[in-house]
């Protein structure tokens, strides 16, 4: 009992310094800055139903985690997947360093090796408005939290289709933007993730040893030259038989396919891409008018 004074105190006083500085300064949506009545939601109730709107869609394609209109195994988006990559020729198809385990359920698909190395991606929804703003705001607004916040509901949501899941692995940083940005947003991701589902989060397994320059301007074959050689293994894999590697937006896959490349070559039977948001293209969205600006 004596102990509990001073913890109830010092939550009375967190509650009333929280309701201060609500007071003083009013929480916005970190997405359109409309007011929000608690700073814990991070987001308003439209931009929460706009985010979520894709997982709400009727289906999904089973390989790129695209809304679609009826269920389906591959889809205008990820038909690409399957086209050699602009420098395939240099990575040859990843071959495990060890006998693979036997396979488990729902985890075996096979990797196509002419295109992207992970078996099948998972999104939360499009890199449109609100979750653009969102990612923005996670990545170079310091709100680590609403990374977290974004990374346990794709895990409420996803959580069934996340299932195979036994491992998340988040995209690593180079250590030298790691400094400059005070964090990993794709490690706060992955731990709301975990939290969700209630696995493991291998933070230190990949390392990125080349600092890539920005490459949002960039054509897909120069992604992923500058990716290729930018991820190495510094531990041992887990013994497990199916990884998701976790990041904030899929563009072309070049980041996710080169980490999952050295998770295979590590032993590593399947590799899943996670991720907040995916740049789906324009006519796997058509069926959707309210997507049907979104990019390419
Ligand atoms: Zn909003
Ligand atoms: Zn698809």
């Amino acid at each position: 009992m004596t102990s509990a004074i001073p913890s109830m105190l010092l939550q009375t006083l967190a509650e009333l310094g929280r309701s201060l500085a609500d007071f003083a300064f009013p929480p916005a949506c970190w997405a359109c800055g409309n007011a929000i009545p608690e700073a814990a939601a991070h987001l308003c109730p439209p931009c929460w139903d706009s985010i979520l709107s894709g997982v709400r869609a009727p289906a999904r394609c089973q390989r790129c985690g695209c809304p679609a209109p009826t269920p389906r195994a591959t889809c205008a988006n990820c038909d690409a997947w399957s086209k050699p990559l602009p420098t395939a020729a240099s990575h040859p198809v990843p071959a495990p360093a060890e006998p693979t385990p036997p396979s488990g359920p729902g985890c075996a698909e096979p990797t196509d090796p002419r295109g992207l190395a992970f078996a099948r991606a998972v999104a939360l929804g499009p890199f449109d408005p609100p979750m653009q703003r969102a990612i923005h705001a996670l990545k170079f607004r310091g709100c680590r939290s609403l990374a977290v916040l974004l990374g346990r509901r794709l895990g409420e949501e996803l959580g069934p289709t996340l299932a195979p899941v036994q491992v998340l692995v988040p995209v690593p940083l180079h250590p030298a933007r790691q400094r400059e940005r005070g964090y990993n947003q794709s490690l706060c991701i992955a731990t709301g993730l975990a939290r969700a589902l209630g696995i493991p989060v291998e933070a230190q397994l990949l390392r990125r040893v080349v600092n890539t320059r920005q490459q949002a301007r960039l054509d897909a074959s120069a992604r992923h030259q500058n990716l290729a050689a930018a991820f190495r293994l510094a531990r041992p894999v887990p013994p497990v038989q199916c990884v998701a590697v976790v990041d904030d937006v899929m563009t072309t896959g070049s980041t996710l396919d080169a980490c999952a490349r050295v998770l295979l070559r590590a032993g590593v039977q399947t590799v899943w891409a996670v991720v907040l948001a995916s740049r789906f293209r324009t006519e796997a969205l058509a069926w959707r008018g309210s997507y049907s600006s979104g990019p390419t």
